[in-house]
Parts: C-alpha cells; sequence; structure tokens
C-alpha cells in the first residue's frame, strides 16, 4: 500500500515501535513446533497447485482465469462448503473471481478476515523457459511452472488450508474469506477493485492478508529477515515518443525519430533518482544491519546515519537491485516501438518507461522529472494508466499511510515465522512492487502483505524466466497459513 511520504503520523510510529519490539526481543515467543500437514494433506495442496499451474491465466487470448476459478468453486461445493457462500462473480466471462465464506461457528465475534489471492499470471513464452510454463514440473527440489512464486503457490495453499479446516470440522470464531482475483498482474477487470466496489458485503473485513508480498529471505539457505509489506511503490507507466516527418532512406538526416529516442533513454539509464527512506525503509535496514556482517552491516549503518552515506548507498545499490529500489524512485525502458519500413526513416519511435514511485511522490511529479531528464522538448512523455488510456499528464494521487499494525496480526505471524525459522525477526518492508492491496487500503480496510514463502534473495523469478519455488518453501507456508487462518479465525 503505497503511502505519504510525510510518515512521521503515528500510526507509522505503532508500526515501527510495535513491530520493532518482536524483532529485538524474538525470544518472547516460545518456540513450539507447529502441526505439520499429514501426507495427505499435502498430497491435496500438491495437487491443487499442480491444477492450477496447469491453467493458463495470463491476460492473452490463451488465458482465462474463470477456468481456475471454476475448478477451485468445484473443488469447495464437492468438499461441502455451502453453494451461498461460494461465490462466483466477476465483470467479464473470462475474468470471474471466487470468493469463498468460511462462515463463523453461530454470531461472529468479529469482522471477517479476507485472504486476497490473485490468480491471474504475467505471460511466459514456452522459448523462453527450459521447461514448459503451464506444465507443473518437480526438478532437483524445485517446482517449476508460472505462477510457482507469484502467486499461485499461496492461491493453492489458501485453497488446501480452507479445504483441511473443513474436512476438520474447525468452527472459526470469525468468518474467515478466501478472494481469489482476476487482473492483477494487468488487465481491465481487476477483481480486487471490482469486488471492493461493486460487492463490498462479501470481501468487508477487519483487515486483509495479502499474500502477494512479503516472505522470509535466505541467504545461502539461511533465514534472515521475515519481511511484512507496510507500504508499497506506486506503479506508473509513461508512453515517450518521438516523431518525425520521415522520408526515404537512402537520404538520411541529423534529425531521426531512432535516435532521438535512444538517445533520451541512453539519458534515463545513466540517471539515479535522489536516495530517499522513510519510517518503513528505515526499520527494515536497521532490522537488516543486525542480521548482516562485514561490508554489508557497515554500509547499512553507515545510511542509517544523519546524513546518509550516498558512497555506502551507491555500494549496496550495486551488490543488490532490489536494495536500489528500496532506496529510491526507480524508471526503466520496458518496451520500444519504432519505425514503419525497413527502407524508411522512421516517423515515429515510442517507448514505454515503468516506473515505481517512492511513496511521497506522485505519477506527475515523476513525469515532469522525466521530461527533464530527457532534456528534448521534441519528446512527449505521456502517462498510460492500468487500463491502457494514454493521456497527457499523470494523476497527482498520493500513496497511502500505512497502517497501523495489529496485534491480532503481527502476535501469530510473528509467533509462527518464529517456530518455523526461529531466531528470524520480523520487520515491516516497503514493497519495490504493487500489488491489489491498494483497493482495500484506499477503502479504509487495512492491508498486510505476508506470503511465509521462504526464497533465496537471488531467486526472485517472479515474471521472469524458468520461475519455481523451493518445494520446502511451499511445505512451510501451509503449515504456516493452516496455523495462521486459525489463529486469526479463533482457536
Ligand atoms: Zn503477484
Amino acid at each position: 500500500m503505497p503511502r505519504n511520504k510525510l510518515c512521521s503520523s503515528i500510526a507509522t510510529i505503532i508500526l515501527a515501535a510495535c513491530v520493532g519490539t518482536a524483532i529485538t526481543t524474538p525470544a518472547v515467543f516460545a518456540q513450539i513446533p507447529l502441526p505439520t500437514a499429514s501426507a495427505e494433506d499435502r498430497a491435496l495442496a500438491k495437487a491443487i497447485f499442480k491444477e492450477l499451474i496447469e491453467i493458463n491465466t495470463t491476460d492473452t487470448p490463451l488465458g482465462n482465469v474463470t477456468a481456475a476459478t471454476t475448478a477451485m468453486q468445484k473443488r469447495f461445493l464437492d468438499a461441502g462448503f455451502p453453494a451461498e457462500d461460494v461465490h462466483l462473480l466477476g465483470p467479464d466471462a473470462r475474468k470471474m473471481n471466487l470468493v469463498v465464506r468460511f462462515r463463523a461457528a453461530g454470531k461472529p465475534a468479529e469482522k471477517p478476515v479476507v485472504f486476497l489471492c490473485h490468480m491471474d499470471v504475467v505471460e511466459a513464452l514456452r522459448a523462453d523457459w527450459s521447461t514448459d510454463p503451464f506444465q507443473f514440473v518437480e526438478k532437483d527440489g524445485y517446482y517449476y511452472g508460472r505462477g510457482t512464486q507469484d502467486m499461485k503457490d499461496s492461491d493453492a495453499a489458501l485453497v488446501a488450508t480452507f479445504l483441511r479446516l473443513h474436512r476438520e470440522g474447525y468452527k472459526p470464531k470469525r468468518d474467515l474469506i478466501l478472494a481469489l482475483t482476476a487482473d492483477e498482474e494487468g488487465g481491465k477487470f481487476n477483481g480486487a477493485d471490482w469486488l471492493v466496489k461493486e460487492h463490498r458485503e462479501l470481501v468487508d473485513a477487519a483487515f486483509v492478508i495479502n499474500p502477494d508480498s512479503g516472505g522470509v529471505e535466505l541467504d545461502h539457505g539461511r533465514a534472515v529477515v521475515a519481511d511484512v509489506e507496510a507500504t508499497e511503490k506506486v506503479y506508473s507507466d509513461y508512453q515517450v515518443t518521438a516523431a518525425n516527418r520521415g522520408g526515404h532512406s537512402s537520404i538520411p538526416r541529423p534529425d531521426n525519430a531512432i535516435y532521438e529516442l535512444t538517445t533520451a533513454l541512453s539519458k534515463l539509464a545513466a540517471y539515479s533518482f535522489p536516495f530517499e527512506m522513510n519510517e518503513v525503509t528505515r526499520t527494515y535496514f536497521k532490522n537488516l544491519a543486525g542480521q548482516e556482517t562485514g561490508d554489508t552491516a557497515a554500509d547499512i549503518q553507515a545510511i542509517l546515519s544523519t546524513p546518509p552515506d550516498l558512497a555506502a548507498a551507491a555500494r549496496l545499490s550495486a551488490s543488490e537491485p532490489s536494495f536500489n529500489s528500496n532506496f529510491r524512485t526507480t524508471c526503466v525502458a520496458t518496451r520500444l516501438l519504432a519505425g514503419h519500413a525497413n527502407n524508411a526513416l522512421p516517423q515515429t519511435a515510442q517507448a514505454n518507461v515503468n516506473c515505481r514511485i517512492f511513496p511521497g511522490h506522485s505519477p506527475e511529479e515523476i513525469r515532469q522529472q522525466l521530461i527533464g531528464i530527457f532534456g528534448d522538448d521534441k519528446l512527449t512523455v505521456k502517462h498510460v494508466s492500468d487500463a491502457g488510456v494514454v493521456s497527457d499528464t499523470a494523476p497527482d494521487r498520493k500513496a497511502m499511510v500505512p497502517p497501523a499494525p495489529i496485534n491480532e496480526v503481527f502476535e501469530p505471524l510473528t509467533r509462527l515465522t518464529q517456530a518455523i525459522w526461529p531466531g528470524t525477526p520480523v520487520t515491516p518492508v516497503m514493497e519495490n512492487g504493487a500489488s491489489d492491496s491498494i483497493y482495500f487500503a484506499l477503502a479504509g480496510i487495512p492491508c498486510y502483505g505476508y506470503s511465509a514463502i521462504a526464497l533465496e534473495r537471488d531467486d526472485d523469478r517472479a515474471h521472469g524466466q524458468d520461475e519455481r519455488l523451493p518445494v520446502d518453501s511451499y511445505w512451510k507456508s501451509l503449515d504456516f497459513f493452516y496455523s495462521f487462518a486459525k489463529a486469526l479465525g479463533g482457536e
């Protein structure tokens, strides 16, 4: 959830203080081993994972989210969930969302909890992968396939958890809701947005747990830190265009749309937005410093000093791209389109520049900065909305204030995390990406991003080639969500 730069709000201070307490005194939680899933529970969780990976849910002609949500609907109905608690609905036939309500026994003691899981995945091309991205392949201790990290792992773990709790006759004290949604990654029918706006009664909640972010960072197998998303950067696309009268390519001139565009992009490549910190990232790096050793620990201490040591920030950025993203707004060229014939001077050259804006800056502010970086008034820089609408200016929308951490979330989250990964501190983080939490946050429902998935820091393959998940991480997240859902629902 994006938020304002003015983060010295009481909420933020409580966040840092509350979570900070848990971090500095991990021993407060006795490490009682969690109940682990039986072989049968694992087999079912794996079958669901495989089924979801093998249904293409990309926003392409081959993709169909409804195929996946319908398959899960069948599982819930077959398991005996009442039909009135299993809702398949949406604004488009291929983008139907599934909302499942695990009803409280008797009058609910509290407002419901929503587990928010997007079902769509980013396109994957067979030619780019060593396995078929839409086949669930188990190899060398990993599950491979599109969505194994983002986020069919958590979709499947939550479906399996709800089914298991139901089978065991679990009686929650409040409703637990699982929302499996469309178009988080792109597309015109964002399910989280649509459900909050059109069917608030189905997804209204005390808070949302969104496993699309957060999780345990591993360094050579060692759990370093468990991240809970407390704020997130703002996503914004820009269309940069160079136009030219064109002409015959046998008579080139110095003015050339492709050269003008690529010159501008080269300036962007060389540019680094200013280093920034807010209360969430400061708390994150403070906690990380205690876990790191050697030069990395020293450099992290140096960026925490006042004023921050920018040389240390540069070294950290160079060593770890995700640190760089956490330090500043980033903008990167992601697509190019230019020219119309091999033997003609290009009449247009166009690039998409994708920015991830540090909380506190608006998309319009960044658009103005891009114009300044390019320094060429012949170029136009327009904003592209999530729905693909191009406009001359960008929104002035400010990021969201992060919610205060509530004990009923952070206490079990920390306790269960430490039962699985002993001694691992839990810290709030600013997510470099963006998630559907924004829609619930805008509706005033606090959101916490946590996947309970443990991944090596250098093995983040979400949206990339050969996406994979360690088998062991899947089992651990399954155990986590089983106990977490029970803790939130009331034992
Ligand atoms: Zn995702």
